[in-house]
């Protein structure tokens, strides 16, 4: 099974068997409320009729169709609707079937835009300490989890990464983003002295670093990032893959921080997770670069059998409509104190040393037992799943990141059920 310690893994899995809205059910038929919106990506909730039905129809009007040289209305239609919904300059849209694929075609890019500029010696590339970019070679390569790295021998060469933004004792139970910390953005000018600024083609970073416990940026943070690209000519790629589509209560975090990268990489909430899909966001300049110029120029010879999938396209259609008909993209920001508070109530509560929150996002880290760092938060997601709540640990932090349909009541059960799991946690 995908991450998961199979060797360990002696119990038959834990069997979800139907879903809808805020709820999973299992296979003893039990509900089980969605704490995670599923793997941070079922953000209108689960099974949504709308969705279902564009899907059943297009799977009956036309199954596949190939995207090379060719296409179908659905994939444009799709594209020139997220264009509309992205800050001013993002306006083109290559689509891949996951997170993982959204990032190594970045990546990727990004090598090819210095090129066609005839700067193809820019190679490098600046990830960060805990960061979590999917699991193609080049995402293990930027990304910043030693777990995911080290079976795997030779990563991508020429990779730097910046120190991760999480001070403890600096930042303990801040709310929203911490006051301090921007001044770690200014280790790409270490970076970029050590290598000169000519070697290097693009800085990736989540705004908020998810999947390893949720890193919130500092104040300033992403701002001191954008000056530094713009000062050296490095591409600033946004790894968008939680953060878009709602999850900071604006369409994506470029929004919500109003720093505006080169390159913003989507996936999960893009179809509501419902048939696999990723999409990368390109400024105009990167474009361009392949489209129209000097004898230098090179195509871009990339892309996946799957890109814009008919039926993949036809639930990202339908799943836009249900945000913007439902008012969800900015849904966060209007529950956003009311989150705040219940997250941060489990301050006193048993082993808890730090919370953290924005959006509709929040993370409980542990005091963790010694010698054993993960258990802890482990043993809170078995109980939790037993009294019918679904949370997501990583290491002793737990993560939460709701469907944004979610009601008052229902943070309220959240968070009493990990209350009382915690209470029962040795
Ligand atoms: N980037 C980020 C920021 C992610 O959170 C994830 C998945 N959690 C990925 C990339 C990889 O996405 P996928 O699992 O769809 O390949």
């Amino acid at each position: 099974m995908p991450f998961t310690a199979n060797r360990q893994f002696k119990q038959t899995p834990r069997m979800l068997v139907s879903a809808s809205g805020m709820y999973y059910r299992t296979d003893d038929g039990r509900p089980i409320l969605d704490g995670t919106a599923g793997l941070w990506c079922v953000n209108a909730g689960h099974c949504r009729p709308e969705i279902v039905k564009a899907i059943q129809a297009q799977a009956a009007e036309m199954d596949y169709a190939p995207a090379f040289q060719m296409g179908h209305p659905g994939a444009f239609d799709f594209a020139s609707q997220l264009t509309a919904l992205l800050p001013a300059g993002l306006d083109h849209v290559f689509f891949t079937n996951s997170g993982s694929e959204s990032v190594d075609t970045a990546l990727k890019v990004a090598l090819a835009y210095h090129r066609a500029r005839g700067e193809g010696q820019r190679t490098r590339f600046i990830g960060r300490e805990r960061g979590y970019h999917g699991v193609g070679f080049g995402g293990i390569s930027v990304g910043g989890i030693v777990t995911n790295r080290k079976a795997f021998g030779t990563m991508l060469p020429g990779v730097d990464h910046l120190p991760h933004t999480h001070g403890r004792s600096q930042q303990a139970f801040s709310r929203g983003q911490p006051e301090w910390g921007a001044h770690l953005a200014d280790e790409l000018e270490r970076i970029v002295a050590l290598h000169d600024a000519s070697t290097i083609a693009a800085v990736i970073v989540e705004p908020v670093a998810c999947s390893t416990g949720v890193l919130v940026p500092p104040k300033g943070y992403l701002e001191r990032l954008r000056v530094l690209c713009d000062k050296h000519g490095l591409l600033l790629i946004f790894d968008e893959v939680i953060t878009g589509f709602g999850r900071l209560g604006t369409p994506f975090a470029t929004d919500y921080f109003g720093v505006t990268p080169d390159v913003i990489t989507a996936a999960k909430g893009l179809t509501n997770a419902t048939v696999p899909m990723g999409a990368v966001f390109f400024q105009k300049k990167i474009y361009d670069a392949f489209m129209t110029g000097a004898e230098h120029m090179i195509e871009l010879f990339h892309g996946y059998t799957y890109s814009g999938h008919p039926l993949a396209a036809a639930a990202g259609l339908a799943t836009l409509k249900v945000y913007k008909d439902e008012g969800l993209l900015t849904r966060a920001a209007d529950l956003n104190d009311y989150w705040a508070d219940a997250v941060h109530s489990l301050k006193d509560a048993r082993h808890v040393v730090d919370i953290r929150n924005l959006g509709l996002i929040g993370a409980i880290e542990l005091d963790p037992l010694p010698g054993q760092p993960t258990k802890r938060a482990f043993t809170t997601f078995l109980k939790c799943f037993e009294k019918g709540v679904l949370i997501r640990t990583t290491g002793d932090i737990i993560a939460l990141s709701p469907p944004l349909i979610v009601e008052k009541a229902q943070i309220d059960q959240i968070v009493e059920t990990i209350r009382d799991a915690l209470a029962g946690v040795e």
